[in-house]
């Protein structure tokens, strides 16, 4: 087994693994990578003084000039207050899917009230969701999150373009974000893939009025809609416990103990089902991102990781309430947890659309090149 001299990760995460001639492995230099790309922090700085005075400009006249989505989380909590400071009008959109936690609901009811945002929550057809959470765990396949993903994906793209809005605020950051072994998600955009896993493991149930975006939709909208989707947390200075701080200093919001434990199935997913089925702990790439972003140091992710996924007695209480939600029986879901992975790719996916797109792209450029 190779291990990374830099962060937590070694070779038996991941069939895609390695490392350079100093130890560092391939996880680490694409957080480098990343990170230099977005430039010094003067450089970053002037970029997103110019975006929010482009964003302000474009929202001239409109009841909004952005969208902001809150799962109620640490980053998204945290962008809602760095859009107030800055003066942005966002439309601020939560997507419920059945599984925020009561603590949740609260911290975003807080948030919106302390900042004066009024909040639209999209609530989804619970039948619809559950019947596709049941495909993807007698699937086999390892991303479960992505159904919540694809869908918040799809809502925001159609408010978008109800509201004539051109951009949206994201949450998503390097700093905490850039580092996951190849094989623990996959593609949260691809429908086809969603669709297929649906067809095959489903009951056959409709699904009709689940959000979602196919690839041609997809690329109507980039093409026409031009939204442009800016991760803010990339171009500030963005510490987690800093903002963990502000956060719970102005917006009275409170921890949940763990990444994206917001959702009670988020936290089932990757403190039991993660761990159990696929032999996953996905507090080894948190801890790793924010080791290269020089927010916590080796030997302290070491020691948290040391901590059990779940405090005693909790997890039976959260695995009996998962269950009865999604209409399981303990035999049918421990029988599910033993059966091997099955890999998102053994599904009908949008992979060859995308690569016969590039293709046709390139073509079509290197034509333009040529007859000018
Ligand atoms: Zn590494």
């Amino acid at each position: 087994m190779i291990q990374c001299k830099q962060c937590l990760l070694n070779s038996s995460v991941s069939k895609v693994f390695s490392v350079n001639e100093n130890g560092i492995c391939n996880y680490c230099n694409y957080y480098t990578e990343v990170n230099a790309k977005l430039g010094n922090i003067n450089e970053r700085k002037a970029w997103i003084t110019k975006k929010i005075e482009e964003i302000k400009r474009s929202g001239a006249g409109k009841e909004y000039d952005c969208i902001l989505g809150v799962s109620g989380g640490v980053d998204s909590s945290y962008l809602a207050y760095w859009a107030k400071e800055n003066g942005l009008r966002p439309l601020v959109v939560h997507f419920d899917n059945g599984w925020n936690s009561e603590l949740a609901t609260e911290n975003i009811r807080n948030i919106c009230e302390k900042l004066g945002f009024e909040l639209n929550t999209h609530v989804i057809n619970w039948h619809e969701f559950k019947e596709l959470q049941l495909a993807y765990l007698k699937a086999g396949v390892i991303d479960i999150e992505a159904l919540t993903d694809h869908a918040i994906m799809a809502t925001i793209y159609k408010i978008a373009r109800q509201h004539k809005l051109k951009y949206t605020i994201s949450g998503f950051n390097y700093a905490t974000e850039a580092v996951m072994p190849k094989g623990w998600v996959f593609d949260k955009g691809d429908w086809e893939n969603i669709k297929d896993i649906y067809k095959k493991f489903g009951r056959g149930r409709s699904i009709d009025t689940f959000p979602h975006i196919s690839f041609y939709k997809k690329l109507y909208y980039h093409w026409f809609l031009k939204l442009e989707s800016i991760q803010v947390l990339n171009y500030i200075s963005y510490n987690k416990a800093e903002a963990k701080k502000i956060i719970t200093e102005k917006l009275s919001w409170r921890d949940y103990g763990g990444k994206h434990y917001e959702s009670i199935f988020t936290k089932f997913y990757q403190a039991y089902i993660l761990p159990t089925r696929f032999g996953v702990d996905k507090r080894l790439a948190h801890y790793s991102n924010l080791i290269c972003s020089n927010q916590i140091k080796k030997e302290e992710a070491i020691i948290e990781l040391q901590k059990p996924l779940y405090i005693e007695n909790e997890l039976e209480l959260e695995k009996e309430y998962v269950l009865k939600k999604l209409e399981l029986s303990k035999e049918e879901f421990d029988k599910l947890m033993a059966e091997p992975e099955r890999p998102h790719t053994a599904f009908k996916t949008e992979v060859k659309m995308w690569n016969n797109y590039f293709t046709f792209l390139n073509i079509l450029k290197f034509k333009f090149k040529r007859a000018r």
